[in-house]
């Protein structure tokens, strides 16, 4: 027989050369040899196959259009019409700098402890205010606090999306939002959208034939159309909702930037029975790094939310929630939104002048009534891949349509223009550079 310490002593050897591991409850493995014992290990190591352990779930690598975006925008050659991006010139420095000092001197141990999963009370009461001069009445714990209005998008996916489960946008809508549905398993199916919005005849067919698990919705000043969705169609959406028992998820960044007069309410104001999931955010309207939005629905879906929030992150930081707040309580934030309507209407102008001085035959367009883009119908003839190239040559870039379409465009070609962010003359000079590679993009 073996005696037990001449075991022991022979394992502690193996374990020690790492040739076996053991882990209390599981027994003893023999670990798979890669290393060669004549070698010193530090030379062996080989680079780690990744993606032999991603799950099933991780999205491949053609997905990475939005981050592409944010860093060639940064780059000072280039003129952007691609993202969606507020005026940086615009952006009230002073006066945040003002409250944020102020904030800081006088909130004391609150600024820096936890805030509620469901965000600041004091905030989701202001934005409680806002909501109301949108004729929206919702009581403040119908509100829930995102790191912006992308993380909404992906709760959405997470409390509804099964892997094989249907889901309903508009065609073309926005395509990070495409992106994660379709991270999430959802097959995504489109919905033409025309001058008065989504094509309610179309709609019905397809929630009978689907049973979408819901339908995503963007009213007003859409993204990328810029269209706004007509009170008819928005109450014709509801009215399909209720028959065939379908939630909506209203996502609404653009509301406040009406160019003529005060924008249409959203479905969620409309909406008399809960069905609607509103989504919003301050990225388009005070700054992207801020990453501070909202959730707008009935309390059994903000408790998923604050669930999944708990989860993820624990709440959105305190000092930025506070910092808001004090913003909209002093009337600056009001304010702010009226320059902005002023300044993005003037840059919508020139750059619809731009487009009408600089005209290609074959491209046409929409006045859009307010946000951020105008959605550009290019020649039939044009190929793709070659005004990207091109444009990109002449220092302009866009976002290429195609993105926004979830089962590709049907043979048309669209460019998303954004005029919010690159100044006028800026404007100027990158609708003229973007008209002649149309031009040298057609394919004869
Ligand atoms: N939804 C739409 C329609 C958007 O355009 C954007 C920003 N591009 C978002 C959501 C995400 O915005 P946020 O910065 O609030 O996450």
């Amino acid at each position: 027989g073996v005696n037990r310490s001449t075991v022991m002593k022979a394992y502690q050897e193996l374990k020690a050369d790492g040739l076996i591991v053991s882990h209390v409850g599981q027994g003893t493995v023999v670990v798979p040899q890669v290393f060669k014992p004549s070698m010193p290990r530090e030379r062996q190591v080989r680079e780690l196959p990744w993606y032999q352990f991603f799950n099933e779930n991780i999205t491949t690598n053609s997905e990475h259009l939005i981050s592409d975006i944010m860093s060639l925008t940064n780059c000072d050659k280039v003129i952007s019409f691609a993202g969606g991006f507020p005026d940086p010139t615009l952006f009230p420095m002073e006066q945040l700098e003002a409250l944020q000092g102020e904030l800081f001197k006088t909130a004391q141990c609150m600024l820096y402890s936890h805030s509620p999963v469901e965000g600041n009370p004091a905030l989701r009461e202001s934005i409680c205010q806002l909501l109301a001069r949108r004729q929206m009445t919702v009581p403040s714990r119908e509100i829930g606090i995102l790191s912006g209005s992308q993380q909404g998008l992906d709760f959405v996916a997470r409390i509804f999306i099964n892997p094989g489960d249907t889901v309903v946008v508009e065609e073309p809508s926005f395509f990070g939002a495409i992106q994660i549905f379709r991270s999430a398993g959802a097959r995504v199916i489109g919905v033409p959208i025309d001058k008065e919005g989504i094509r309610t005849d179309m709609l019905e067919a397809l929630l009978i034939r689907h049973k979408p698990k819901f339908i995503y919705t963007l009213p007003t000043f859409q993204n990328p159309s810029g269209v706004t969705m007509t009170m008819a169609r928005r109450s014709q959406v509801l009215t399909l909702a209720y028959q065939y028992q379908v939630p909506v998820v209203e996502d609404d960044p653009y509301g406040e930037l009406p160019f003529e007069g005060v924008s249409l309410p959203p479905l969620k104001a409309l909406d008399r029975h809960g069905y609607v999931i509103y989504l919003s955010t301050f990225s388009k309207v005070l700054f992207l790094g801020l990453r501070v939005g909202w959730v707008v629905a009935a309390p059994a879906i903000i408790s998923k939310f604050a669930h999944l929030k708990q989860l993820t992150d624990l709440h959105v930081n305190t000092p930025s929630q506070l910092l808001l707040d004090q913003y909209i309580r002093s009337g600056l934030y009001e304010k702010h939104l009226l320059l902005l309507r002023q300044e993005y209407a003037a840059k919508r102008d020139c750059m619809l002048a731009a487009l009408e001085k600089y005209r290609v035959p074959g491209v046409s367009w929409e006045k859009p009534a307010g946000g951020y883009y105008i959605w550009c119908r290019l020649p039939k003839q044009i190929s793709r891949h070659k005004l990207v190239a091109n444009a990109a040559r002449r220092g302009v870039i866009f976002l290429p349509g195609e993105v926004c379409y979830p089962d590709g465009t049907q043979g048309e070609s669209f460019a998303r223009l954004n005029y919010t962010f690159a100044q006028p003359e800026e404007i100027q000079k990158g609708i003229n550079q973007l008209m002649q590679a149309v031009q040298e993009s057609m394919q004869l």
